[in-house]
C-alpha cells in the first residue's frame, strides 16, 4: 500500500515493471498454453499484495496463489476477480466463506468434508498431492481414491486442480525431483476426469525444468527478480529483474577522532580519525543485527555497518564528508554498483526468500511502474 505519509527518508522501492518484465519472460519461455499462477502469499514476499497482484494479473498471470485464507479474502475484498487458491491448509470453517467468495481451497484429508455443511454455492478445491515434500498432501494412492469418493459424493463441492510441490526442483541433483515427477503421474492416473488445471512446478521447476509444466507454474520467488538457489542462478534462460530495492538518507555525520566507540556495547572503536554516518534504519525494520558488518552504497561507492545495529538506527564509516540527505542504497543500485537480496542472503547464511519477508511494516513501500 501506498503510504499516507512518511517523513523518516526510510522506504522500500518497488518496481512493478519489474515484475511484470519478469512475468511476460516466464511466458516467453514456457509454451504458450501454460498458464501462470502468481504466487502472492505474504504480502507478496513482502512486496505487497495488492500491487503485485494487480500487476502479475495485468502481465498476464491467470491465476493468484496465497498461503492463507485470510491472504485469500484480503484480495478479494480489495476487488480482485481473478481465480485465488489457497495452498496452505484451510480449516472446514473457511469452506462457507470460500464458496462464498469464489476462493479456491487446497484439500488432502477426507474426513474435511465431514465438517462441512452443504454449501450453498459451489467450492472449487485443488487436491494437494505429496510425492515427497513432507508437508502436505496425500501421501498414497488409496488415500487419493478414497479422497476422491468423497468428494464425488457431494454435488456443491468441484474439483479444479491437482497439484504437488518440489522439494529439490533449485539443486542441481536432479534425483529426487525426477522421482517426485514420476510419482506425481501416477497419482493422476487415478482421475476419472482430468482436473482443469494440473500443476506442479515452482520459479525453479518453470525456469529449469520444461518436463515439469503440465497446465500451470506456481511463479513465485522469480516473479520479484530472485533466483531460487545460486544454481538457478547460472541456468537462467532469461535474466531476472530485482523489483525491490531498500533505501534511506544519511540523517547525521560526525568526524570522531582515534579511539571512538561507535554503538551498544562499544565494540567498535575507531582506529584513526573517521566520518561515520547515522542511517535511520534498524532491527525493527528488518536490518536485523546480522547485517552489522554488510555494506551500503553512497555516492555510488560501498561502505561498512559498524558496531552493533540498533533497533531504529545503524552507523555507517565513511571515507570522508557526506551532506546530511545523502540518499543510501541498502539494497539496490546506486551509480555502477549494486547490493542485492542475494548479497544480504549470503552475510545472513539464508535464501533469498527471508529477506523481502522480514522487511517490516514500519518499512513504506513505495510502488513505480
Ligand atoms: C511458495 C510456494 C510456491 C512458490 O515457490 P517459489 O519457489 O517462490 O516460486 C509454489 N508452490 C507452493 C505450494 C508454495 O508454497
Amino acid at each position: 500500500m501506498q503510504p499516507k505519509y512518511f517523513y523518516r527518508p526510510t522506504f522500500a522501492k518497488v518496481d512493478l515493471n519489474a515484475i511484470k518484465k519478469n512475468i511476460l519472460n516466464l511466458k516467453k519461455h514456457i509454451s504458450h498454453s501454460v498458464e501462470v499462477i502468481a504466487v502472492v502469499k505474504a504480502n507478496a514476499y513482502g512486496h505487497g499484495d495488492l500491487e503485485v497482484a494487480n500487476a502479475a494479473l495485468n502481465a498476464g498471470a491467470s491465476m493468484l496463489a496465497v498461503a492463507t485464507p485470510d491472504e485469500a479474502i484480503r484480495l478479494r475484498e480489495s476487488g480482485i476477480e481473478s481465480p485465488i487458491l489457497v495452498l496452505g491448509a484451510s480449516s472446514p470453517s473457511f469452506a462457507a466463506v470460500a464458496s462464498e467468495k469464489d476462493i479456491m481451497v487446497t484439500v488432502f484429508q477426507k474426513d474435511w468434508f465431514l465438517h462441512i455443511p452443504t454449501l450453498p454455492q459451489k467450492l472449487n478445491v485443488h487436491i494437494k498431492i505429496d510425492t515427497g515434500m513432507g508437508r502436505l498432501g496425500v501421501t498414497t494412492e488409496s488415500e487419493l481414491s478414497l479422497l476422491l469418493e468423497t468428494i464425488h459424493q457431494r454435488q456443491d463441492i468441484m474439483i479444479d486442480g491437482v497439484f504437488t510441490h518440489f522439494a529439490t526442483a533449485d539443486e542441481e541433483d536432479e534425483s529426487q525431483f525426477r522421482q517426485q515427477l514420476e510419482k506425481f503421474k501416477g497419482y493422476l492416473q487415478h482421475f476419472p476426469v482430468k482436473p482443469r488445471c494440473i500443476h506442479a512446478a515452482n520459479s525453479a521447476a518453470s525456469i529449469v525444468h520444461e518436463n515439469s509444466l503440465f497446465d500451470a507454474v506456481r511463479f513465485g520467488i522469480s516473479m520479484y527478480g530472485l533466483s531460487p538457489s545460486p544454481y538457478v542462478s547460472n541456468k537462467l534462460p532469461f535474466p531476472l529483474q530485482p523489483a525491490l530495492s531498500l533505501l534511506t538518507q544519511v540523517v547525521h555525520v560526525k568526524k570522531v577522532p582515534e579511539g571512538s566507540t561507535i554503538s551498544y556495547g562499544a565494540t567498535y572503536t575507531t582506529s584513526k580519525d573517521e566520518w561515520i554516518a547515522t542511517l535511520p534504519i534498524g532491527y525493527a525494520d528488518g536490518m536485523i543485527r546480522g547485517l552489522s558488518g554488510q555494506e551500503v552504497l553512497i555516492q555510488g561507492k560501498r561502505f561498512p555497518i559498524i558496531g552493533r545495529i540498533c533497533m531504529d538506527q545503524c552507523m555507517v564509516r565513511l571515507n570522508g564528508q557526506v551532506s546530511i540527505g545523502e540518499p543510501v542504497v541498502l539494497i539496490g543500485r546506486q551509480g555502477s554498483e549494486q547490493i542485492t537480496i542475494e548479497e544480504w542472503a549470503q552475510k545472513l547464511q539464508t535464501i533469498s526468500y527471508e529477506i523481502p519477508c522480514i522487511l517490516t511494516n514500519r518499512v513504506p513501500r513505495v510502488y513505480t511502474q
